[in-house]
């Protein structure tokens, strides 16, 4: 098992990359921990699989350097890196047994035949593969063969680190929530050094101690559920994560009070003057309705009901404000205003958390 350290890390696909937007993957410093759950968070396309495809060695980067403990791997191939990667789509041999592909990566490191035979009947069973062991890859189902992937990338124990990229794309829906029980459960006994690449929010809060937060080929934050929930670092973390996501609302800060279209919001502390792009981030779930004319005048769009708790639509100035409110909630026509809780409110500048006056920058500098 190992620490990973990316170190000025940057990569493009083009051979004379001019500006930053020529990069797939800017400039990032970042050390895996050994042994922690990571899951690797953002949308199609923002760099995910560029990242996960350097640490595993299929792609060199154009800049930087990348540390397997004290050792740099920069330039080492994958097989020297001792890594198992899962990737979305099966990679299996159709003509081996699902035990021979189960058993692949430990006779390829020369393991004795009764440990193959003990790995491959426990993975089996994690898998729930153990009653086909004897047939042959080929005509099986594409989600029975990404399962064969899933299990191949776990049957080693010795190696450094385990990359799964979105491994259950093509898995049905209640086995989804069972592998990733099993993926769990593997870094509890084991304690891996694990990165697990997805676009779903939910995917990624269950199964990470950290998330890593990318959005148009930067880490934008790395943080534990609560800290992404809490303190987004930066605008998109807020609408990303969150159902719906934060609200974010142009604002000017002054002081200890933020102006959104000529109303006053309280913070409750206080703020510099800034000179970027001020807007002010408020999750549905810290927002609530005033039918004592106090807040933000808002109108009712819509309102639904998804069983734990009522999501409210509103339209403020031709901006949408999302509020959660409670299951057993009566909403009126009184309900003309919205009032936010002071403590949950964070401001930013150019999309970027602030920190309020008083206190060190925000943890920009940390994520990108
Ligand atoms: P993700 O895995 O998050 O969906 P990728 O890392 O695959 O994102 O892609 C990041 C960006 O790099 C995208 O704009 C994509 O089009 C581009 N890209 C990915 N692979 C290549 C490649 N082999 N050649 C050129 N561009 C690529
Ligand atoms: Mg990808």
């Amino acid at each position: 098992m190992a620490k990973i350290t990316l170190d000025n890390l940057a990569h493009s696909y083009l051979p004379n990359p001019q500006g930053e937007e020529d990069y797939a993957l800017k400039e990032l410093n970042h050390v895996w921990e050994d042994g922690q759950a990571y899951a690797l968070l953002g949308s199609s396309g923002c760099g995910k699989s560029t990242l996960l495809n350097i640490i595993s060695g299929l792609l060199q980067p154009s800049q930087g350097r990348i540390l397997f403990n004290d050792r740099d791997v920069t330039h080492a191939p994958t097989t020297e890196r001792n890594i198992a990667q899962v990737f979305q789509f099966p990679v299996v041999y159709d003509t081996m047994t699902v035990r021979d592909n189960l058993a692949f990566p430990l006779r390829n490191r020369g393991a004795s035949e009764s440990f193959v035979a003990e790995q491959v009947q426990k993975i089996a069973r994690m898998i729930a593969m153990e009653d086909v062991l004897n047939r042959k890859a080929r005509g099986l189902t594409a989600d029975a063969k990404q399962k064969i992937s899933l299990g191949r990338g776990m049957v080693r124990e010795d190696v450094n680190a385990l990359l799964f990229d979105e491994p259950l794309t093509v898995i049905d829906p209640h086995m989804k929530w069972e592998l990733r029980t099993q993926l769990k459960s593997l870094h509890h006994e084991f304690g891996h050094t694990m990165i697990y690449v997805t676009h779903d929010q939910t995917e990624a809060l269950t199964f990470a101690d950290k998330v890593v937060v990318m959005y148009e080929g930067r880490v934008v934050q790395i943080g534990t559920p609560e800290e992404l929930f809490e303190r987004p670092e930066h605008t998109f973390v807020g609408y990303f994560i969150g159902s719906p996501g934060m609200n974010v609302l142009p604002a000017q800060i002054e002081g200890s009070i933020a102006r959104v279209d000529g109303h006053e919001v309280p913070l409750d502390t206080g703020y510099d003057a800034l000179s970027g792009k001020a807007a002010i981030g408020i999750r549905p779930e810290f927002v609530r309705l005033n039918s004592d004319g106090r807040g933000l005048p808002i109108t009712i769009r819509r309102i639904e009901d998804v069983g734990r708790h009522k999501i409210v639509r509103a339209d403020f100035d031709g901006q949408e404000i999302n509020i959660i409110a409670s299951e057993g909630a009566e909403i009126g026509t009184n309900d003309t205003h919205v009032a936010f809780d002071a403590a949950h409110v964070n401001v930013y500048e150019n999309d970027w958390r602030v920190a309020p006056s008083g206190r060190q920058p925000g943890s920009k500098g940390e994520a990108a």
